[in-house]
């Protein structure tokens, strides 16, 4: 039996494991929002199931069969999300919390129907990688925002889905992945960044859960 419950557990373990290398049931628990004694419970049936391996010290490790289950629901939340804010035209700080809810139902046929009609996209409007239909996903872009120091020019690629309001922030100011940005100042658990001509301040808090790549110097800068 493969409840809501199952698969909202065997993607919380998977996007975990994705981000930390390592599933802590305590982790577990705060993502979740749930205690850590009904995670342990959880976590027992999901081993009697065969969908994950638990040791103590080491923490949840997901069985081929149970990342299998995990890659299929995320394969469906994020087509779910590209389609609401592409077709629909859902505010992207919106498309997460209904993509939870549609994720569990939607059927193999209308996932393929989606996929086409999205031009078999790879990226989820947040910049995260949509698993294959084969269930091969692509690796995480670990490079923080905050990580970079001032006159640092980087691609904005990915940005975490799971704080409505940053996204809601960063979608007022058009600071959408793929966006070019460079860093100008940081301070005060401040950074100021610009994309184009416009300047932006981030809190560092909220830069810790943005990714980038192609991170360089900026060479007009150091030459000036
Ligand atoms: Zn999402």
């Amino acid at each position: 039996m493969q409840t809501q419950a199952v698969e909202d557990y065997l993607k919380t373990i998977f996007e975990i494991e994705h981000e930390r290398g390592s599933v802590a049931t305590t982790v577990l628990a705060e993502r979740l929002g749930v205690t850590p004694a009904s995670v342990t419970g959880m976590v027992k049936k999901l081993a009697d199931m065969h969908l994950v391996d638990y040791e103590r010290y080491q923490g949840v490790v997901l069985t081929s069969a149970g990342r299998k289950i995990a890659l299929e629901v995320i394969r469906h939340h994020r087509l779910l999300e590209l389609y609401l804010a592409e077709a629909l035209g859902v505010p992207w700080d919106r498309v997460h919390e209904e993509a939870d809810k549609w994720e569990h139902i939607l059927s193999e046929d209308l996932e393929d129907r989606m996929d086409a009609l999205l031009g078999f996209p790879t990226t989820d409007p947040h910049g995260s990688p949509i698993p294959s239909r084969a269930g091969d996903i692509a690796s995480p872009v670990q490079t923080r925002l905050v990580d970079l120091a001032p006159g640092q020019v980087a691609v904005l690629v990915e940005v975490s889905d799971h704080d409505p309001g940053l996204l809601r922030h960063l979608g007022e100011a058009g600071l959408y992945p793929a966006t070019s940005i460079r860093v100008v100042a940081r301070a005060g658990g401040e950074m100021t960044v610009c994309a184009g001509d416009r300047q932006y301040v981030v809190s560092d808090a909220d830069a810790a859960h943005m990714f980038v790549r192609d991170v360089r110097s900026d060479l007009a800068q150091e030459t000036a």
